[in-house]
């Protein structure tokens, strides 16, 4: 979800939550960052739509080749590899406490998960975590409720995911970002035409970390999403399904065709299909078997 108008069409068509709400939209197109009233207003109507239905929101993913008028930062040689989401986020936590207090006050009430993008290590979601706790005991002494929030990160790094036993310690959930996982797995730019290709998600060696993801998760009692385009795709979703994922987050779009073909395997077929992909030499040869 991008927008407000996005989140109405998601109910309109079967959302039964809202996997990842791209906050982005309300920093952009602006001169100056919006401020904790502005921000508490719009989470507030988005959650309002979904009632007691989980919304997933992200904090500001920026930084890199993801840049904002109101935010001044240097250019950088390797975007992608720089000062991007959480790792900005704990460089200036001051930019991010007017979002954090602004979801755990319009979370109350509401079902509000807050999760952080980008993550590489340990280190990054305990600090991440201090600063929430800390808009927290800074709202409660100024007299706001405040709303018990799950915390999740998105796994879209390789050394999350390599690292997941460690990680699923520190967190309720995961959701897997495949756009930015592939991309780094397979090092090939999905911004850069002649390479995007090679950064396809439904390569053996993503679909074999996601899987190791989900067992990570899954043996610590945590739960899964996954929020890159790969969860609305109608090839992956057999295999995701396979694979154990609990939750698929895709556009509006994409939703009655997705809920259809869950409803139409068995369990034993899905496992059955990811045994077989996991075993596919490329992503080609993924596709062709379940063509
Ligand atoms: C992802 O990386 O899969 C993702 C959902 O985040 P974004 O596309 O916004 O980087
Ligand atoms: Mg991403």
């Amino acid at each position: 979800m991008g927008t407000l108008e996005e989140a109405r069409l998601a109910r309109e068509v079967g959302a039964d939550g809202i996997g990842l709400l791209r906050t982005e939209f309300l920093y952009l197109g602006r001169p100056t960052l919006p401020g904790e009233e502005e921000q508490y207003h719009s989470y507030r109507a988005i959650l309002e739509l979904f009632g007691d239905r989980p919304v997933v929101l992200r904090t500001l993913d920026v930084g890199g080749d993801k840049r904002l008028p109101g935010l001044e930062l240097p250019p950088e040689r390797n975007p992608a590899l720089g000062l991007r989401a959480i790792r900005l986020f704990l460089t200036r936590p001051e930019m991010f406490r007017p979002q954090l207090r602004a979801a755990l006050r319009a979370g109350v009430g509401h079902n509000l998960k807050v999760m952080f993008p980008m993550v590489t290590t340990v280190a990054e979601v305990r600090a991440a975590r201090a600063v929430l706790e800390e808009c927290r005991a800074e709202l409660q002494a100024e007299g706001y409720p405040t709303a018990d929030v799950a915390i999740g990160i998105m796994v879209e790094v390789p050394s999350a995911a390599l690292m997941a036993d460690h990680l699923a310690e520190e967190v309720d959930f995961f959701s897997i970002g495949t756009n930015d996982l592939s991309q780094y797995v397979m090092a090939a730019d999905r911004t850069h035409a002649a390479v995007a290709p090679l950064a396809d998600a439904l390569h053996p060696a993503v679909l074999r970390l996601i899987r190791d993801v989900i067992a990570a998760a899954h043996v610590r009692g945590k739960w899964v999403s996954l929020c890159g385009e790969l969860a609305g795709d109608p090839a992956a979703i057999p295999i995701l399904l396979g694979l154990g994922l609990d939750e698929f987050s895709m556009s509006p779009t994409a939703i009655p065709q997705a809920k259809g073909m869950i409803r139409s395997l068995t369990r034993e077929e899905a496992d059955q299909i990811a045994r077989a992909a996991l075993q596919q030499e490329s992503a080609e040869a993924v596709r062709a078997l379940i063509r």
